[in-house]
């Protein structure tokens, strides 16, 4: 039997919150899990729900959690906001209303037999790590991994457990860096583009996936395409404020695409129109 919010993408499912970690200062990951035992856990890497905070608002938040593991969403969310620090205050029992998931994923499957370069900064790793452990969990099928993040300081740096755990992984190269490193950090200080000269590189075997704030992603696009990267090897998660999540509203709207329905990720040659002009 399919409930109604299975059925029209409006209507929220009821979600209840099974865990909740910090990660930094302003960002916590939340696990969610369906209130009745029903609601959908599948999603494409790099896909997005709409996360309804009772009271408060709703709200465009990247599923961050395995693809592999049925029965919970995980949500990885930094508090700017209202929505966003009513929503990582929520307590373990406390309900949330999932809409979606929604947009484009990471080009996952097209990507197999090739090596996958990550590109994030901040909270952009978030909606990178579903890619990560798809390729450490289909191992064979995937060339090197190779992950450049950046953030602003040590104490901002997601996941770092898992980021050690990582770099321990076969064919598998883990650069981070930070903007400002403290007197304890004995790592790589400077912002994400400075660690391609680390990075063992072979661009026509590789797929790239980027996200961050908009300004890095025109930076690093312009590294990758130095690197020999072709325009449609290089995937962009673009943000916008939206508000429906499948097109109707048009809030998300950028030239003629719709964020929420045609991406969140789009290749580097659909967007390039669009990038080149700096007032959109
Ligand atoms: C497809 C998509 C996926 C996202 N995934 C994540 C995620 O995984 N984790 C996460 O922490 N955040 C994510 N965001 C951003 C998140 O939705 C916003 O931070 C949130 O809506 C802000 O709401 P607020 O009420 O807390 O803040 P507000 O009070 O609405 O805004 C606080 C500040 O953030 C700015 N802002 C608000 N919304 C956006 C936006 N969509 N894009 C850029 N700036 C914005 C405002 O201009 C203001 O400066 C995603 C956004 C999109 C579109």
């Amino acid at each position: 039997m399919s409930t109604a919010a299975q059925t029209d993408p409006m209507i929220p499912g009821m979600y209840v919150v099974r865990q909740v970690s910090k990660e930094t200062p302003d960002t916590f990951t939340l696990t969610l899990g369906a209130e009745n035992g029903f609601g959908t856990s599948s999603f494409q890497p790099g896909q997005f729900s709409m996360l309804w905070v009772f009271g408060v608002g709703e709200l465009p938040i990247s599923i961050s959690g395995d693809p592999s593991a049925s029965g919970k969403l995980v949500y990885t969310v930094r508090s700017v906001g209202e929505a966003t620090h009513s929503l990582i205050s929520r307590k373990v029992g406390d309900g949330v209303g999932v809409r979606g998931p929604f947009g484009t994923g990471w080009p996952v499957q097209a990507a197999r037999g090739r090596d996958i370069v990550i590109v994030a900064g901040g909270i952009g790793l978030a909606p990178l790590r579903p890619v990560i452990y798809e390729v450490l969990k289909n191992r064979d099928q995937y060339g090197r991994l190779v992950v450049l993040y950046g953030s602003r300081s040590p104490q901002d740096l997601l996941y770092r457990k898992e980021l050690a755990a990582w770099a321990r992984q076969r064919e598998t190269q883990i650069l981070v860096t930070v903007d400002y490193g403290g007197l304890s950090w004995r790592g790589h200080v400077g912002v994400v583009t400075t660690l391609f000269k680390y990075a063992r590189l072979q661009a026509d075997r590789s797929v790239a996936m980027v996200c961050g704030p908009e300004i890095m992603m025109r930076f690093v696009t312009r590294e990758l395409l130095a690197h020999g990267f072709s325009r449609s090897d290089v995937y962009l998660s673009m943000e916008r404020n939206m508000k429906c999540a499948v097109g109707f509203c048009g809030h998300c709207q950028w030239g003629p695409h719709f964020i929420c329905k045609d991406g969140p990720v789009f290749t580097y040659e659909q967007l390039r129109p669009l990038l080149e002009k700096h007032e959109l």
